[in-house]
């Protein structure tokens, strides 16, 4: 049941932050609902949600109009060039911004179209070359070139680090998201809140170590029948 799930993942959520002195009310739980119907999203909301995470642009594109107009979107997977212009004003947030080419074209379709779009920086934390993201080489070299991009709004950083059955794996990778951005708000004194990291097996560990934004989907779900992580 959903709404059962969604008991369990709050009360995961408020020990995390307990555990680390964190305020819950500081963290978003972000709904993977990528592979699942309009319908499974409807029983979502009724159990309180309304901050949905899709990876692909048509996908969302077709299940937005069924749902409620107060919903949220927020892109999770790569944005290619020629979905741009459709998928800025379905999405309040793009956590996928994930090389300075995109992060360009998005800045200049979002002119072309008079919009303003809030954005997370991905970054590929271990440098997978199997992952999309700027490397932390590239973040520190290119964050001056992205600041000039005057109509991305950057609020933040996101990873995906490589799986790990085991968390407590993860963990480094998390906490070196979160000092990748702090290097970043100090180097170029500029605010970027937000860190999305965490998915169903590991956000209790991305919440102690900072994030703000934790992705869940088959935790909320169920498994998904597709094999699209
Ligand atoms: C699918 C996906 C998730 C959610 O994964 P679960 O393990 O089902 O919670 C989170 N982030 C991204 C980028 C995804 O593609």
């Amino acid at each position: 049941m959903l709404s059962e799930n969604l008991i369990q993942i709050n009360e995961r959520i408020a020990s995390a932050a307990s555990r680390s002195s964190r305020k819950i009310d500081e963290i978003l739980l972000l709904a993977v609902s990528k592979a699942f119907p309009a319908e499974v999203l409807r029983e979502a909301v009724e159990a309180g949600l309304d901050t949905f995470g899709e990876n692909k642009v048509q996908e969302a594109i077709a299940k937005i109009p069924e749902l409620p107009s107060h919903l949220k979107w927020h892109l999770i997977g790569p944005l290619q060039k020629n979905k741009i212009r459709k998928a800025l004003p379905c999405f309040d947030l793009i956590h996928s911004v994930d090389s300075l080419t995109t992060a360009q074209q998005i800045d200049r379709i979002a002119a072309e179209e008079g919009l303003h779009p809030r954005v997370l920086l991905q970054i590929n934390i271990a440098a997978d070359a199997a992952k999309h993201g700027f490397t932390k080489t590239a973040i520190h070299e290119q964050f001056e070139t992205l600041l000039e991009l005057k109509r991305l709004q950057i609020e933040g950083v996101m990873t995906i680090p490589a799986f790990d059955s085991d968390p407590e794996k993860t963990r480094p990778s998390f906490a070196n998201l979160r000092e990748v951005r702090n290097e970043l708000v100090e180097e170029f004194d500029c605010p970027l809140p937000e860190i999305s990291m965490g998915m169903s097996h590991d956000f209790d560990v991305a919440i102690e170590e900072g994030a703000t934004i934790v992705r869940v989907g088959s935790a909320l779900f169920g498994k998904r029948k597709s094999t699209i992580r």
